[in-house]
């Protein structure tokens, strides 16, 4: 009997998974493994919201392999030592993972290379739709631009989506570890797993989304980023699975997909991106710790900006308009550091992503890819336009809720039981203007 290790990592999934097709294509036997690493939790990263969905995941992981015959073993430790461990327990003869691309991701293979030698299998495209490096322009390691991206994106080719196995066979007496899981948790929290990400992508109407998917009330986007960020969902079989609903709505979703492949591919090219200016404007940060925290508890006095903050803060997740909204409240009203909001999304969002947040982060901040880094989203100019009701603000800060239609988005014309503004309305983009030229 010959055995192979699936080592699982954003690749939490059955259906369309590379790394479980070719470890069961190389073996009699597959060892399904996740490994907890400490690392992730030192550096910060281990966010109860993210920690408590990806305990579900993994239940979810282990159910549907029992299903199959087999079942998930869960290592604690450096994950090249504990694949080691068990690749001796098991006489495994071949290791294979999903290509990633933070660094955290490149350190990983290098050490499970270091152990494993060409015993070690990396396979691209299990967590984006075009690996990341797969389409460069000429003369660069990677797109700095998202529409000469998507347009390259569209014609890439594609690899062929793969059944999920219907037969899986695992070697007898691997010891496995449990997931302790510590809040606090956002009490709003989505479950996790393959199984509610297929659920819940069934019952989502994509026909509607080109017209509403920035009407912040409507609340109408697929939310499945959690299920992309842990790879519940694979992108390639969804970006398949939408392109056959064939109209506006599916052409937009998709259209999505490019832009989470196309963070990939520039963090892949660039990791210090997680930490430092992808293009750097020479900005001199205001520093106020103060309202720095207002923002964090959704209390700047902005309606739609504290609503943004309040529904991350229940949910462990925010819709795109209200995080472009709060991302440049943050550094071009308050004219803040965005490794500030950074974090904190962060330290929140169960979909937090190290490509997604942080160069989104810096999208808006004007020192990432936008090519147009100095534009200024003016908070009550877009609370009219994609909350024209106020529902949003009424659903997410109750003590508003008696502020008909609009007016909940200027309260300070009519009381003053609302904290007032951090920064005045007519000063919005005095500190940023000061501040980059
Ligand atoms: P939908 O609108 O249904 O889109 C479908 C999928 O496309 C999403 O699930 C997501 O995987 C992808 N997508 C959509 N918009 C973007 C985008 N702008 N960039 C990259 N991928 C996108 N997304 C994350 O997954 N993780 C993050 O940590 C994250 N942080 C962000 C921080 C800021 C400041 C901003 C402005 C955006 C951030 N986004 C992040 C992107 C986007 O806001 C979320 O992906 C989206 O709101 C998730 O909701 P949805 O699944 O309903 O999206």
């Amino acid at each position: 009997m010959t055995v192979s290790i699936a080592l699982f990592t954003q690749d939490l999934r059955l259906h369309d998974n590379p790394v479980l097709h070719a470890a069961r294509a190389a073996a009699d036997q597959v060892v399904p493994l996740f490994v907890l690493d400490p690392a992730v939790e030192a550096a910060g990263f281990a966010a109860p919201n993210r920690q408590a969905f990806l305990a579900d995941c993994l239940c979810d992981l282990d159910a549907s392999l029992r299903r199959i015959g087999s079942r998930l073993t869960v290592r604690h430790g450096e994950p090249a030592e504990q694949t080691a461990r068990v690749a001796a327990e098991t006489d495994a003869v071949s290791v294979h993972v999903a290509a990633g691309v933070s660094a955290f991701a490149h350190r990983r293979e290098a050490r499970l290379r270091a152990v494993f030698g060409d015993r070690l299998h990396v396979h691209d495209a299990s967590l984006t739709v075009v690996p990341a490096g797969g389409i460069t322009p000429a003369g660069r390691d990677h797109y700095a631009v998202f529409t000469p991206y998507h347009r390259a994106w569209q014609q890439a080719p594609r690899r062929t989506v793969l059944a999920a196995p219907r037969r899986l066979d695992t070697p007898d007496g691997i010891g496995s570890a449990n997931l302790v899981v510590a809040g606090p948790f956002s009490p709003g929290l989505p479950r996790g797993g393959e199984t509610v990400a297929l659920k819940r992508w069934r019952a989502w109407d994509i026909d509607g989304y080109a017209e509403i998917h920035d009407d912040l009330a409507a609340d109408s986007t697929s939310r499945l980023s959690p299920y992309l960020h842990f790879g519940c969902l694979s992108p390639t079989w969804l970006a398949t699975h939408a392109v056959r609903h064939d109209g506006a709505g599916a052409q937009a979703f998709v259209r999505q997909l490019a832009w989470r492949d196309f963070h990939h591919q520039v963090l892949a090219a660039r990791p210090d991106a997680a930490r430092h200016d992808y293009r750097t404007r020479g900005d001199h940060w205001h520093h106020d710790e103060q309202e720095a925290e207002a923002w964090r508890q959704g209390r700047t006095g902005y309606p739609i900006i504290d609503a943004g903050m309040r529904q991350l803060a229940h949910e462990g997740w925010m819709h795109n308009r209200a995080r472009l909204l709060t991302a440049g409240f943050l550094t071009k009203s308050l004219y803040l550091d965005w490794r500030i909001g950074a974090a904190h999304f962060l330290s929140l969002l169960v979909d937090g992503d190290v490509a997604n947040n942080q160069l989104n982060w810096q999208w808006v901040a004007g020192t990432g890819t936008d090519t147009r880094p100095n534009r200024i989203l003016n908070p009550l100019r877009q609370a009219d336009r994609y909350d024209p009701n106020g529902d949003y603000v009424r659903r997410w800060v109750p003590e508003l809720a008696d502020l008909p239609g609009p007016a909940v988005h200027r309260p300070w014309l009519f009381d003053g039981r609302y904290p007032a503004p951090v920064v005045a309305p007519e000063e919005l983009t005095a500190r940023f203007r000061h501040g980059r030229s």
